[in-house]
């Protein structure tokens, strides 16, 4: 972004679009004229289980990750059952899905709990206006399919279709409880995982983001609440990595894999998650930046002015010009004296040294292993929030000493 506009502006909540989507939470008070009949309520329950495979199986595993394969006519079911839930194309819903991935918990992400308020995240997002269209490069191995992209401009036809097959088959009841109260379950239940699973729960994995895994999401969400597991390794068709971790999406797909419905699954490798594997290089510079955002840095750029100030060789640094390299060889070179010649240093300098905080690689590879859960990448993140923290240190330094003192 290059006009600086606030990632997450909130007010920016196209009501229009949301109107729908509040009718459809609205239709569920019919219930009040309609009733519960056993039919409606095998209906609601029958299409929410269906509907919640639709999003897991159809939106997320296959369309968004392609974790297996399957024949373009099957693609084209999978894409009418998915779009009978009413969240979207399955294009618009892919290239949301791959931006969240590729700027997981970052201010770029497109529903972060942790950069935006919890109801922007779990379903404010949908209707803000810079996400009403989608990044087509991003989901170009779907928009070439013109049945898809036909899909995209009627997104909301299959929806329709089946709420009139519902009230064919059980009247306002069949519409009311069958239709809108599985839809709005369906909503929800799919949101929780946009919101939820990225606060509440355990990491197994260092992924550089919030993801969690929640064995309750896991349940209602038939396997999408493994999702620290899944933002571990984006292209595995189940999530449930290991044989406890329930994932009922996984067990439909392989069943129907048997049948030669869908082919070429993708398993997580084994290193992943045995978590013996380096981690990629976005993983290990998102967690080094939250390692170092972790250091009061402004400690050590204070107490750095005070050892500069009182020792003599390092004043004639001319800090608004000093370089990355005359930093790193100043900090060397105060380590250095107040290793071995502590004594020759002045009274002044000694404390201004015995003062300064800014954590030594050492010390980060300790936070690190306090912060993060097991990975061989630990080394790596420590060294790298080291660079980050002396390269703040720098801007500080130098930003501050450039610009006019006040009064
Ligand atoms: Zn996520
Ligand atoms: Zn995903």
């Amino acid at each position: 972004m290059t006009d600086h506009a606030p990632a997450h502006d909130e007010g920016d909540i196209v009501y229009p679009s949301a109107i729908p989507f509040v009718l459809a939470h609205l239709a569920c008070f019919g219930v009040i004229w309609t009733g519960v009949t056993w039919t409606s309520a095998w209906l609601a329950i029958g299409l929410y289980w269906l509907r919640m495979f639709a999003v897991t199986g159809a939106y997320h595993r296959y369309f968004s990750h392609r974790t297996y394969k399957t024949s373009r006519f099957m693609q084209f079911v999978l894409a009418m059952l998915a779009q009978s839930t009413a969240q979207k194309s399955v294009l618009w819903w892919a290239s949301k899905h791959r931006h969240h991935h590729r700027f997981a918990d970052t201010e770029e992400d497109v529903h972060s709990p942790v950069h935006s308020s919890f109801f922007y995240s779990h379903m404010g997002w949908i209707f803000a206006r810079r996400h009403d269209r989608f990044d087509a490069s991003t989901i170009q191995d779907l928009t070439r399919f013109p049945e898809l992209r036909l899909l995209h401009r009627f997104e909301i036809a299959p929806a329709i279709l089946l709420a009139l097959l519902c009230f064919a088959i059980d009247g306002w009841a069949g519409l009311v409880v069958g239709f809108f109260w599985s839809t709005v379950a369906v909503y929800h239940a799919t949101f929780c995982i946009n919101s939820l699973a990225h606060v509440h729960g355990d990491k197994h994995y260092v992924t550089g983001d919030e993801s969690r895994n929640n064995w309750w999401l896991a349940i209602i969400t038939m396997g999408e609440g493994w999702h620290n597991n899944h933002h571990a390794y984006q292209y595995s068709v189940r999530q449930g990595f290991r044989w406890w971790q329930w994932d009922p999406t996984y067990y439909i797909i392989l069943g129907l894999s048997k049948i030669g419905l869908f082919w070429d699954l993708r398993a997580p490798p084994q290193a992943v998650i045995e978590r013996s594997q380096a981690l990629p290089p976005r993983v290990i510079e998102r967690s080094a930046e939250r390692l170092a955002a972790s250091i009061p840095v402004e400690r050590a750029v204070a107490a750095f002015r005070e050892a500069y100030a009182a020792t003599p060789a390092l004043s004639e640094l001319h800090l608004p010009s000093m370089t990355l390299a005359d930093l790193r060889g100043a900090l060397a070179d105060l380590q250095h004296r107040a290793g071995g010649r502590f004594a020759e240093m002045q009274q002044q300098a000694q404390e201004a040294w015995a003062q300064f905080s800014l954590p030594s690689r050492e010390e980060l590879q300790e936070r690190a292993a306090a912060m993060f859960v097991k990975t061989p990448s630990l080394d790596a993140i420590a060294a790298r929030a080291h660079d980050l923290l002396i390269e703040a240190m720098h801007a500080k330094l130098v930003t501050a000493s450039a610009s006019p003192r006040q009064g």
